[in-house]
């Protein structure tokens, strides 16, 4: 890889003790986000995708397994400090538009609370604020701003506090259509600005507009695709992970492995 990944995950796993029994949210997850590619998680519901989230940005504690943001384990920190690193880090973006902001501050004092660093700081905001369409909502306060206005705003944050990365939770699931992709503009703002925005959703808009589509199912990684094209997965070990319909071809589980120089491919066939 030509540079490290800023998110890494190795073999996470969440397993809740409920009244009901243990549940096994996330079952030994690997992946590995790059700088700037913009990430989707999918997946049917309770297929873990809050749990990973949440795990990534040091809100819960993994089970078992490592994760690592810009190189750091901020899960293994004490919790002052980790509070701090996460401060530096990441913007979290909750789905709910009025969880993100503070009611009483209008989107210019939002902004400015968080700028990091403080030089030049009143300025940073103003561009950011006009570069994101939202230069007249300045002296807003959210409930003067439409959801999809209060969710731009809510990324916005990132570019002010210096944040590397977004991790957002189902963040366009009470947004129209409109807003929806007005939000999506932001992402796509955010990226080519060089932040990296990892979301879970189930909004179809959303995922052409990723370049990395992650799939969990039932707390695994089912497939990746990027750009476009599903890519196999090879864990940690080396194992190479088939799509189900490949899969199928090969019913005794073995395969026979050949490297054609000549074409410079890897061949997999039954054996
Ligand atoms: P998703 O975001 O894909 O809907 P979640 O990560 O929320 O999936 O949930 C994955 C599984 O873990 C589900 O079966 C869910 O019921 C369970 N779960 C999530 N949070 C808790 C919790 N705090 N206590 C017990 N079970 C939980």
């Amino acid at each position: 890889m030509p540079n490290e990944p800023l998110v890494a995950c190795e073999h996470l796993v969440k397993v809740y003790d409920s009244p009901t029994g243990r549940v096994q949210a996330v079952r030994g997850v690997d992946l590995d986000i790059h700088p700037g590619v913009t990430t989707a998680i999918v997946g049917p519901s309770g297929s873990g995708k809050s749990s990973l989230l949440r795990m990534i940005a040091a809100i819960d504690v993994p089970t078992a397994g490592l994760v690592t943001v810009a190189g750091e384990n901020l899960i293994e920190m004490r919790a002052g400090h980790r509070a701090h690193r996460r401060g530096r880090l990441l913007t979290h973006v909750y789905q709910r538009p009025s969880d993100n902001l503070l009611g009483h501050l209008t989107a210019e004092q939002q902004l400015l609370r968080l700028a990091h660093p403080r030089r030049h700081a009143d300025d940073r905001v103003r561009s950011t604020l006009d570069a994101l369409g939202l230069g007249h909502r300045r002296r807003h306060v959210p409930d003067e701003m439409s959801g999809g206005e209060q969710q731009r705003l809510a990324f916005a944050r990132a570019v002010v506090a210096g944040h590397r990365l977004v991790i957002a939770d189902e963040p366009t699931a009470e947004l129209d259509s409109a807003s929806a992709d007005t939000v999506l503009d932001t992402v796509d703002a955010l990226a080519a600005s060089g932040v990296t925005v990892l979301l879970a959703t189930h909004d179809p808009r959303v995922l052409g507009r990723m370049e990395q589509v992650v799939t969990l199912r039932d707390g695994a990684i089912a497939s990746i695709t990027r750009r476009g094209t599903e890519l196999a997965i090879i864990d940690r070990s080396g194992r190479l992970q088939l799509p189900p319909e490949v899969r199928a071809r090969f019913p005794d589980r073995t395969a026979l492995l050949r490297w054609d120089d000549d074409e410079d491919t890897l061949r997999v066939d039954p054996p």
